[in-house]
Parts: C-alpha cells; sequence; structure tokens
C-alpha cells in the first residue's frame, strides 16, 4: 500500500465515522446515497477496515441485551368472532391492522430516543439502536409541541410497534443484498429479522418501516383516557400507524373484520389480522394482564378447520372494476360450526392452476367469520377444466389481465350496479341495501349513480317491504346527500387506485373539482408523496368517470370544499411551491401540514416552478441543492422556516 494510498483510506474512514456521527445525531448532510458511496470507496481500499465493521458511533456491543421496564407480552387469540364479543361486552373497542412484523420497544427519555431494542423473550430484548437511527420512521425525537398540545406529562414514554418490509422495499433490499454479496433474503418478513440480528451493514434497516401501534407513559399505561387518542398523537408527532377504526356494535366489528381481511391480501407490509382493544383505558387498568397477555386486548385471526368436500359448480361474477372472479358452489359440509356451501376461488389463476371441475374432492378451510377459502384438490375427476371467454353479465369478450380476467365494458351491468352500491356505501346511504338496489336496477328505476337522486318516496313505497316511513326516510338520506366533501365525492366514484385519503390530500391541493379534473399525470405525480403510476390512474380513472360527474353535478350534487383545519394565511407561503429533503427534526408530514395550511404546496421534485427548498443544511451540496441554487430557488434550513411560518 502506497502512502497515499493509506492517506486516502484514513480520510475516507474519518468522514464516514463523522457523517455516521451526524447522522445519530440526526443531523445528517449526506444523502443515504452519497453516504453509501463513501463506504464503498472504503471498501474497494481496504473491504476489513474496522469502520466498515463497526456499529454506529455507541459504544455498546451489538449483541447487548437490555431489560424491557414492562414486559412486552403476547396477545390473546381468537379464531371465532362469539368469542371476541363475549370478551368484549357492551364496550367500545379499537380496531387495528395486525401486522406481521418484528415487535419493536422505542423509548424515550424526555422526548429523546434512549433505548431501542427488541421483542426479545419479552424480559429483555437486543439493543438495535445502531440500526434503527437508519429508519426514518424511528423518530429520533419526539415534537415537544405535540407533546404539550396533548397534555402528557409524562418524561417516559415507550412506543412499541412493528418493524416492516414494503415489497417494493424488498426487491431493492434483495439487490442491495446481492451486490453487496450477501444471501439473497427468501421473504419480506424473515429478512427484517436477519438485518436486526446482523452485526454488519446496519444501514440496511433504511429499507424496513416502523409502525407505532401502541404507547406506554411512566406507570406502563397509555396516557389517554381513550386508545383512539393515543393513535391521533402518535399520527401528530410523525410516526406511521396501522388502519384503525372504533367498533361497538356486532355489525361494525363484522364490518371492520370483513375490511382487515380484504386488506390483508393487498397489504404491502404483510398483515395476519387484526388487533382489538378496549376503547377506554381506565378499563386496561382495571383489568391487567395476567403473566402471559394483558386482558384489555385480543387478537383476531383467520386460521381454521378444513375439511373435504365435492365441488358441485363453480359460477363466476364480475367486480365493479371488472374483474371476473370464480366461487365454487360444494356439497354442504359442517365446518368450525357452521354449514358451508360456497367457497371463493380467488381469481382464474387459481382455476386454471389446479384444473378445478365439477365432479373433484376439495379441501377448504374456514378462518373465522369470513368466507371459506379453496385450499388443494384432494381426487380430481377426470375432464376439463373451464374457464369463461365472456362476461357473465354483458357477454363481452373478456380479457386476461396476469392472474385476473377483466371485462373492459364500462358500461357493464354487473360493474355499474357494483359501483352504484359502492357509492351508497362510501356516501352512507343508509337502509338502501343491496337487495333494494338490486331491485331498483331491475324496475330499471337505478342505471347509474346519478338516478338515485330522481327516485321519488313512491318508487321506493313500490318496492316490498317498504312503508312509508322507510321510504320518507330513504328519500330524506338521498337528497342529503347532495351536500358532502369533495373528498367523499370523488372517493364515492370508486375510482381504482384512490382511497379518501388520496382525495383528501388531491382537494387540498388543488383546491376545488374543476381543477382537479383538469390537472394531468404530470401535475399530480408533482405532488409530495404521489407516485408517477398511481398519478395516472387517477386521470384515466377521473377520464371514465367524466359522464358520471357531470350527471352528479347536474343532478344537484354540491360537493365542498372542507379546509385543512383552519388556514391561515401567510405570504412567505401563500401560493408559493416548495420542496423538502433531508432529516429534518420535525416529523416531515407536519412541516407539510404546516405548508399547506399556510397557502403554500409541496411538490417532490426541484424544477423551474418551485419556490423554495426546505432542506437540512443549505449549504450542502447534494445534487438537489445544486440544482436549486442553479434555479435560483431560495433555500431555507428548518430554522428559517419556522421563522417564516411565524411570519
Ligand atoms: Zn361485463
Amino acid at each position: 500500500m502506497s502512502l497515499q494510498e493509506a492517506d486516502l483510506i484514513k480520510e475516507l474512514a474519518d468522514k464516514i465515522l463523522y457523517h455516521r456521527q451526524l447522522y445519530y445525531s440526526g443531523k445528517p448532510v449526506l444523502s443515504d446515497h452519497e453516504f453509501d458511496e463513501l463506504e464503498n470507496k472504503l471498501r474497494k481500499l481496504d473491504p476489513k477496515h474496522p469502520v466498515l465493521a463497526m456499529v454506529g458511533t455507541s459504544s455498546l456491543a451489538a449483541d447487548d441485551k437490555i431489560k424491557h421496564r414492562f414486559p412486552m407480552l403476547s396477545l390473546a387469540k381468537t379464531y371465532v368472532l362469539d368469542d371476541l364479543l363475549k370478551w368484549q361486552g357492551d364496550r367500545e373497542l379499537l380496531g387495528s391492522v395486525k401486522l406481521d412484523g418484528n415487535s419493536l420497544s422505542l423509548v424515550y427519555i424526555n422526548g429523546k430516543l434512549t433505548e431501542a431494542k427488541t421483542r426479545g423473550n419479552g424480559f429483555e430484548g437486543e439493543n438495535v439502536q445502531s440500526k434503527v437511527s437508519w429508519i426514518e420512521s424511528c423518530l429520533p425525537k419526539l415534537n415537544w409541541k405535540t407533546i404539550k398540545k396533548f397534555n402528557i406529562n409524562d418524561s417516559f414514554i415507550e412506543v412499541r410497534g412493528e418493524l416492516c418490509c414494503h415489497e417494493k422495499k424488498f426487491e431493492s433490499l434483495s439487490q442491495k443484498m446481492e451486490t453487496l454479496g450477501l444471501e439473497k433474503p427468501s421473504n419480506p418478513r424473515n429478512i427484517v429479522a436477519g438485518i436486526l440480528g446482523r452485526k454488519h451493514h446496519e444501514n440496511l434497516s433504511k429499507y424496513f418501516d416502523f409502525f407505532a401501534c401502541d404507547l406506554l407513559g411512566e406507570d406502563g399505561f397509555s396516557p389517554f383516557d381513550k386508545e383512539a387518542d393515543k393513535f391521533k398523537f402518535l399520527l401528530e408527532l410523525g410516526f406511521l400507524i396501522p388502519e384503525v377504526r372504533k367498533v361497538q356494535t356486532k355489525e361494525q366489528v363484522e364490518s371492520y373484520l370483513s375490511f382487515v381481511k380484504n386488506y390483508i391480501d393487498f397489504e404491502p407490509y404483510g398483515a395476519d389480522g387484526a388487533v382489538f382493544s378496549i376503547n377506554r383505558v381506565e378499563e386496561h387498568r382495571r383489568m391487567g394482564s395476567t403473566s402471559h397477555h394483558p386482558r384489555f386486548k385480543m387478537s383476531f385471526k383467520w386460521q381454521g378447520e378444513t375439511a373435504t368436500t365435492e365441488l358441485l359448480s363453480i359460477s363466476w361474477s364480475t367486480s365493479r372494476l371488472g374483474v371476473v372472479t370464480p366461487v365454487a358452489e360444494v356439497k354442504p359440509v359442517t365446518l368450525s360450526g357452521a354449514t358451508i356451501s360456497n367457497v371463493t376461488l380467488h381469481n382464474v389463476s387459481r382455476v386454471v392452476e389446479h384444473q378445478l371441475k365439477v365432479g373433484d374432492q376439495i379441501e377448504i378451510v374456514r378462518s373465522g367469520e369470513v368466507i371459506p377459502k379453496f385450499l388443494r384438490v384432494v381426487h380430481a375427476k377426470k375432464g376439463q377444466c373451464l374457464v369463461p371467454t365472456h362476461c357473465p353479465s354483458c357477454q363481452f369478450k373478456l380479457l386476461e389481465d396476469g392472474v385476473r380476467l377483466l371485462c373492459s365494458n364500462t358500461a357493464c351491468p354487473a360493474q355499474v350496479f357494483r359501483g352504484v352500491l359502492n357509492w351508497i356505501q362510501v356516501v352512507g346511504i343508509e337502509d338502501l341495501s343491496e337487495k333494494r338496489l338490486q331491485l331498483l336496477f331491475d324496475l330499471e328505476k337505478v342505471n347509474k349513480i346519478a338516478d338515485l337522486y330522481s327516485l321519488s318516496v313512491k318508487d321506493f313505497l313500490d318496492l316490498p317491504m317498504v312503508k312509508d316511513k322507510l321510504a320518507k326516510k330513504l328519500y330524506a338520506t338521498i337528497q342529503s346527500s347532495k351536500s358532502i366533501p369533495l373528498a367523499v365525492f370523488l372517493n364515492g366514484l370508486g375510482i381504482h387506485g384512490a382511497g379518501q385519503s388520496t382525495w383528501k390530500e388531491l382537494v387540498d391541493f388543488f383546491g376545488d373539482l374543476e381543477t382537479i379534473l383538469e390537472a394531468d399525470s404530470s401535475a399530480i405525480a408533482e405532488i409530495d408523496g404521489f407516485a408517477e403510476k398511481s398519478a395516472q390512474q387517477i386521470v384515466s380513472g377521473l377520464k371514465l368517470r367524466s359522464r358520471d360527474i357531470k350527471d352528479l353535478i347536474k343532478a344537484g350534487l354540491a360537493p365542498y370544499v372542507e379546509l385543512a383545519d383552519k388556514k391561515f394565511e401567510n405570504n412567505n407561503f401563500k401560493d408559493k411551491t416548495f420542496v423538502l429533503t433531508g432529516t429534518m427534526e420535525r416529523p416531515r408530514q407536519s412541516i407539510v401540514d404546516d405548508i399547506i395550511k399556510a397557502g403554500g404546496k409541496v411538490v417532490n421534485a426541484v424544477s423551474s416552478k418551485v419556490d423554495v427548498l426546505i432542506i437540512a443544511d443549505p449549504k450542502s451540496k447534494s445534487s438537489k441543492a445544486k440544482k436549486a441554487r442553479d434555479l435560483g430557488i431560495s433555500l431555507w434550513s428548518e430554522k428559517v422556516f419556522t421563522e417564516k411560518l411565524k411570519f
């Protein structure tokens, strides 16, 4: 090794140590990529350099164990709805999606992250603080303003949650690991535990996301009166949280479970059930815990009994979005105490893969209260597997789209019907059940969403079992739904790839319906947090629904724009466009919220349309900062931003 090379190695190592220190103190000036580049350079020159193997700047070894101040217990679990309801009694619950990640505990003393550990054996866990510091959603600090706002006086706050790997990030991580010469991970669930247990490459943790699910104060319980408030607090602090909902009646519990069931199939982070906790925290203290689990929480999973039966027929139906799905009718069989005669087959690929046909002996599974599922063929009957070529509703020729069969006819009666039903559910027209809607369709009184608004009291009286009182109520509910928030209106159109929160963001950004309809996909993709693909889906979805939108407005619908909290206009922000980059002291989302409230917009990329780049270090030499300087864009530090917010 030449002297010159030795100098270069030393210089690189010092640089890495310096930047790592900055990173751990929450003030990085290099992007992850730039930091990786430094490490790569050093690795090329000296692959065994100790700096590369060092775990953070902490003096603790990676296999340090830390005691949990309050044991991290398991959860009581059930597969049976009745058991869940019996446990619930008449109490209000808070349901949340049960993410299937690795449990993590983050301890904050006076708002500062002082400990991060795994669940371990429940009494002591592995110290993972150096890894956690790479994870953006593991906040290094809690915003004191938020703590004050929520009246939290505990100096000890423990946030517990799940560390998960998003499907997409898993792909990037796999590639990255391959380039590092590490063994390729098998699945997103295992990789989290794998990286957490690794001594080196702790920066790979940056591919993970932490979802906060629980919060403990000094007495080991939530410092809030209600569980729901706990989640509001976590969200406002800037944590990611799972989907939560308050439920009380049996119907609400069931509807939430069917939501979760559906959600699990598409959840990119991996989820395996629902967790319910008693909403009143006072009850938690009263009920306490066993040595194994808290008595005030219950998880619900779908994983049930199986049975073998005969496949009698396969029926195909078209969904709201035109997907043609198969359902099997089977010889009635008892499973977990219920008689089963229908089994979902998911999609056409399942039918083709297993060559399903009438007469097959199949094994089915019933998990909780949902529709039972097909598991496998036990004994196949001779013959051919038949798959439809035309839509069962409109006879249009079907398209094959990956694992699905699609009807592309937008006037397809089944799709239109499902679309109107979706509107009714989103807007909340109670009592107009699927059955009643079907009758209105059969009588040709409803053929599209807007037709609902021309129905008279008499039209309802023509339906069986509908008396004067109900007819008037139905009519009044429909009429009152003419005035709804614009985001609800747009959500009711059932456009693929966009939910209520997406529409709310678009409404906040563009201001009114007209502007949203005029926006092209590049304008939407510019908004912070929107991807090009979903922007395109939104634009084409709106285009497809333009007839519906016109008809609804003509029918007297007057969607209104809800202001994002109280808007206060500030000339430093009004009509200006912002880009955020680097790690900030405050949670990113709360900065975005403040900008929107002050009348500004936040976009993804630096371009000539941008007015201000908010950046951790305005002197940074990063490409974003350079480009901004070249374009004459103002660069504000977070401190300057806070000043400008005060006028
Ligand atoms: Zn069709």
